[in-house]
């Protein structure tokens, strides 16, 4: 990832929401991006200029401008309108970020809209992540990584972060993912977690497509 004078830009080349410029690169915030914030503390994979990424959350398009500056192309799946507009107006900025009006844990609902992803990075703050995640490895390429932003609150309020984690990386494990490590983004982000992995080593089958 880029770094102007120590700063993790991403190479747009104007802002996008409002976002500091550096080194005429787009200053990427580790406080207004949890994924800014896990490259901040290192260990997440790199994107690249060859990956299709699959973003489950994608929220009004902050991250995913970043993101979609690496990539070559960012499918970005979003379930509230509200956040849908501003997506909308970031994807009419950048051309490689396709919006997807959809419920990332009902993926039969979008998967003709998408191609095998090289990336899964997922940002849902909502009960039941593990779940969603794993609904969604079936677009990825066999053994292709994923970054889960698990906001332990939002699984269950009054448990302990790190065992609502861990039940999250044995569900994930139990289902034939291979999770490599966990991450906590404090001082950026307060009890989140970002699991990173690998997804199972399984052939392509869609949701509903099932032989
Ligand atoms: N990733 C965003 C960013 O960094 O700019 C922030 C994402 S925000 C924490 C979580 C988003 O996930 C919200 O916009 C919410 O509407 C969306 N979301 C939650 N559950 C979802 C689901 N099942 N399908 C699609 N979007 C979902």
């Amino acid at each position: 990832m880029i770094r102007v004078n120590g700063v993790l830009v991403s190479p747009g080349r104007k802002p996008v929401y409002g976002e500091r410029m550096a080194g005429g690169y787009r200053v990427w915030d580790p406080y207004r991006s949890k994924l800014a914030a896990l490259y901040e503390i290192g260990g997440a994979p790199d994107i690249s200029r060859e990956m299709v990424v699959l973003y489950l959350g994608a929220a009004h398009g902050t991250t995913v401008s970043h993101v979609a500056d690496y990539a070559c192309c960012v499918y970005a799946v979003e379930f509230a309108p509200g956040p849908m507009v501003n997506l909308i107006k970031t994807a009419e900025m950048m051309e490689n970020i396709i919006p997807v009006l959809g419920d990332a844990a009902n993926p039969a609902s979008y998967f003709r809209l998408l191609e095998r992803a090289d990336i899964l990075y997922q940002d849902v703050a909502q009960p039941g992540q593990a779940a969603i995640a794993l609904a969604n490895m079936a677009f990825l390429k066999p053994g292709a990584p994923f970054v889960i932003m698990l906001k332990t609150r939002c699984v269950r309020v009054e448990s302990d972060p790190a065992m609502v984690c861990s039940e999250s990386v044995q569900t994930l494990g139990r289902n034939g993912c291979t999770v490599e490590r966990v991450m906590w983004l404090e001082p950026w982000h307060r009890d989140h977690a970002a699991i990173v992995g690998k997804a199972p080593l399984h052939p392509f089958t869609p949701p509903g497509e099932e032989p």
